[in-house]
């Protein structure tokens, strides 16, 4: 049975070659092998556009420049034609989002694939391109998908036991986290305010944003993207071991209202799945994309879809300076702030605007304590700007 199993799964690979690869040869204890590559993502607010790419970072010159070329492209091709164009729909925003799927094969090939989709006025229906790029890591070279290297993987070039080894590699225990008895004392009588980062995580910027909240004794929430969590499950975990809480904002950033049902529910569940596999815990909110929502979402989503009472705009003004005094010009008990933890100035502007809030007396809480504590409770489906709904 075994042998057939080797049998088939080798004739399968000889048929469809790269497709195989990049279904066979990927797995989570491999892929951390290969220690330093990260994800990458830009994601770009226009008044009418939106764009979110993700791609890998190797780390390796040769290689990283051709992938940035090949995004770049991308951006500038969506940029030059189609961004801030108004669509006559104006429930959605022209739209480029680019994510890919990483293997890394037995012998040390990075295979990639990216799927490249365009919402535009020029396309009746979402527009695909998938692209193609492999690597051979021994020499950082890249090869041609076309040709000769993806021809040769057949039964001579693995042995089946090197199959097997690879792709039955036992998923390590998940860690327990420990449970933190939290030294913070909230005072239901005290105002409160609760501080959200979208779009993360990214080391660069939310470690020093955790490390401020650390430093005050203060907690946030992140509503993560489901594509960036494997590769920072570090960040993951020390958000919820310091107090603060994770929420869902979509696998790979798409417009949840443009999504088919089902393509909803992936980015919904994978990403739901992706954080449970991570900290031991699901979100139980949903910040939607570009706080895009209509009916359809609210009906569908199982979850709280959490918006915001100030934002700062730290997306569009990258400056420290400005993003603190709108905070802290407008802030009032109850309020949810918007800001995104991929920003340098966003951390910046962060480390002031915590003491400050402090200062003048507020408690920085999570989504949830912030109701919870005012005994109100979320519901499914509901939108939620402030505690004070003003
Ligand atoms: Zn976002």
């Amino acid at each position: 049975m075994l042998i057939f199993a080797i049998l088939y799964h080798c004739f399968n690979k000889i048929q469809y070659k790269t497709k195989i690869f990049a279904d066979k040869y990927y797995s989570d204890t491999q892929f951390s092998k290969v220690n330093d590559i990260t994800v990458e993502s830009k994601i770009l607010y226009g008044d009418y556009s939106v764009i979110a790419a993700h791609y890998p970072k190797f780390h390796i010159d040769s290689i990283d420049i051709i992938i940035k070329g090949l995004i770049s492209g991308y951006i500038i091709n969506f940029e030059t034609h189609f961004k801030d164009i108004v669509l006559l729909d104006n429930n959605y925003k022209t739209e480029l989002n680019i994510d890919y799927e990483l293997s890394i094969g037995i012998k040390n090939i990075a295979y990639i694939k990216f799927t490249i989709l365009e919402n535009t006025s020029y396309y009746p229906q979402p527009h695909i391109t998938i692209e193609e790029l492999a690597f051979d890591l021994n020499t950082n070279k890249q090869l041609d998908i076309n040709s000769d290297i993806f021809n040769t993987f057949t039964l001579e070039t693995y042995s089946p036991l090197e199959i097997i080894e690879s792709e039955y590699m036992p998923e390590p225990p998940l860690e327990e986290i420990e449970e933190i008895v939290t030294s913070r004392i909230i005072d239901p009588t005290k105002p409160m305010v609760a501080l959200t980062f979208d779009d993360g995580p990214y080391t660069r910027t939310t470690m020093p944003i955790l490390d401020t909240l650390k430093k005050h004794n203060s907690v946030a929430t992140f509503f993560v993207l489901g594509n960036r969590v494997q590769n920072n499950k570090d960040l993951l975990r020390r958000m919820i071991e310091e107090g603060s809480e994770i929420g869902n904002h979509s696998y790979n950033h798409k417009q949840l209202t443009t999504l088919s049902p089902k393509e909803l529910k992936f980015q919904i569940d994978k990403t739901q799945k992706s954080i449970l596999d991570i900290v031991g815990s699901e979100p139980a909110m949903l910040r939607p994309t570009y706080g895009s929502y209509d009916n359809k979402l609210k009906e569908t989503i199982n979850m709280p879809l959490i918006l915001w009472s100030i934002d700062p705009m730290d997306w569009k003004y990258r400056d420290a300076n400005k993003i603190r005094d709108h905070v802290l010009s407008r802030v009032r008990d109850g309020d949810i702030i918007l800001m995104h933890d991929i920003f340098t100035t966003t951390a910046d502007a962060v480390e002031e605007i915590v003491p400050e809030l402090i200062n003048r007396g507020f408690q920085l809480v999570t989504v949830s304590e912030l109701y919870e504590i005012n005994g109100r409770s979320l519901q499914v489906g509901n939108i939620y700007r402030d505690l004070k709904q003003r």
